[in-house]
């Protein structure tokens, strides 16, 4: 399928309204069906925010990935719940978030949750912009889990992941997704220390069934757990393996890191469509749709235009909701301002 250039995109997350945050902490006064409502106006609110905009390609927000069972962990079993954070008071950072120890072997009977996510957004989504599912990659997923003699290293988790991670973008092809996000921040966090060739690797042995059954992307951030970032924040250790991954699109964020290194684009342009973070979402100054339309422009030096497409630098969900949504038109008023100096629609 052939893509618009400068196409509008956004990475999985869109902030939790405030009632949702609310009602997350206080799940057990709900029944059932009063989860599945607020599930459904949740999607609802972040889809309306988006297609408000003007987005090219919409996500359902991850709204409903409200608590622990209903996150990707809730659905692996051979886990435990997480045991409370070491460090639980002072500045947020991503000490202040659980581990889960694993206690059995790792299975996820019934899949990851986003086949139902992806057919709820295409329930309630109007017809118009493209629909994009988001899975975290088997090497980010291991992240959060605790070694053990069965599984002695992160290697060995993300090994036993990835059979899982592999199902559900099958089951999300067959349930008629046809834009597929593999989130794997975690590689372009650790890629310093780590083997790149050995990341291009798992994402392969990962995603081999779908490809070319779908539009896949991947989304490498340096982090963004309360807005804080981890591990140098270059790309330099990830290229050339990187221009190997098996994918249509790789997104890179930008925005927050001034645009070092952008001429990068240049290469991955040269093998595949690149998405520039332009959006900068742990900053509370909002681009303005010229801010953008000159970011914008500065791509074009290194990428032709219907290699690109434009997001934020990572998901909005710890930005506040009012500048997300400030943020997401603004990105597509700029980018809309460059395609008419082009003359493309
Ligand atoms: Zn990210």
């Amino acid at each position: 399928m052939v893509q618009p250039a400068l196409r509008t995109t956004v990475i999985g997350s869109y902030p939790f309204p405030g009632w949702l945050e609310f009602a997350s902490r206080n799940l057990e006064e709900f029944g059932a069906a009063d989860i599945e409502e607020m599930q459904d106006d949740a999607v609802i609110a972040a889809v309306h925010d988006q297609v408000a905009a003007g987005l090219d390609v919409i996500t359902d927000g991850e709204q409903t990935r409200l608590d622990f069972n209903l996150s990707f962990y809730g659905y692996i079993e051979g886990i435990a719940l997480e045991a409370a954070p070491p460090r639980r008071f002072g500045p947020p950072a991503h000490d202040q978030r659980g581990r889960h120890e694993i206690t059995g072997e790792l299975r996820a009977p019934r899949g990851l949750g986003a086949v139902e996510e992806y057919l709820r957004l295409k329930r309630l989504a109007p017809k118009g912009p493209v629909l994009k599912a988001s899975v975290p990659g088997p090497y980010t997923l291991s992240g959060r889990l605790v070694p053990n003699g069965r599984y002695p290293d992160r290697y060995a988790i993300t090994r036993a992941l990835s059979p899982i991670v592999r199902a559900e973008l099958e089951n999300l092809v067959a349930a008629g997704c046809r834009e597929i996000t593999v989130d794997e921040p975690s590689m372009s966090c650790y890629g310093y220390r780590e083997d790149p060739e050995r990341f291009v690797d798992i994402f392969f042995r990962t995603v081999e069934p779908v490809i070319g059954n779908c539009r896949l992307s991947t989304h490498l951030c340096f982090g963004n757990y309360k807005g804080r970032a981890v591990g140098p924040r270059s790309y330099a250790p990830l290229f050339p393996a990187f221009l190997k991954l098996p994918v249509d699109e790789i997104h890179l964020e930008m925005a927050s890191r001034e645009f070092a290194g952008l001429e990068a684009i240049g290469d991955i342009a040269g093998a595949k469509d690149v998405a520039v973070g332009i959006i900068d979402v742990k900053s509370y100054y909002i681009e303005t749709p010229e801010d953008v339309a000159a970011r914008v422009r500065r791509c074009l030096r290194y990428a032709p235009p219907e290699r690109l497409s434009f997001a934020p630098d990572c998901g909005l969900s710890q930005t506040a909701r009012w500048a997300a949504r400030a943020k997401l038109q603004n990105m597509a008023e700029g980018v809309r301002l460059v395609r008419r100096e082009l003359g493309l629609a």
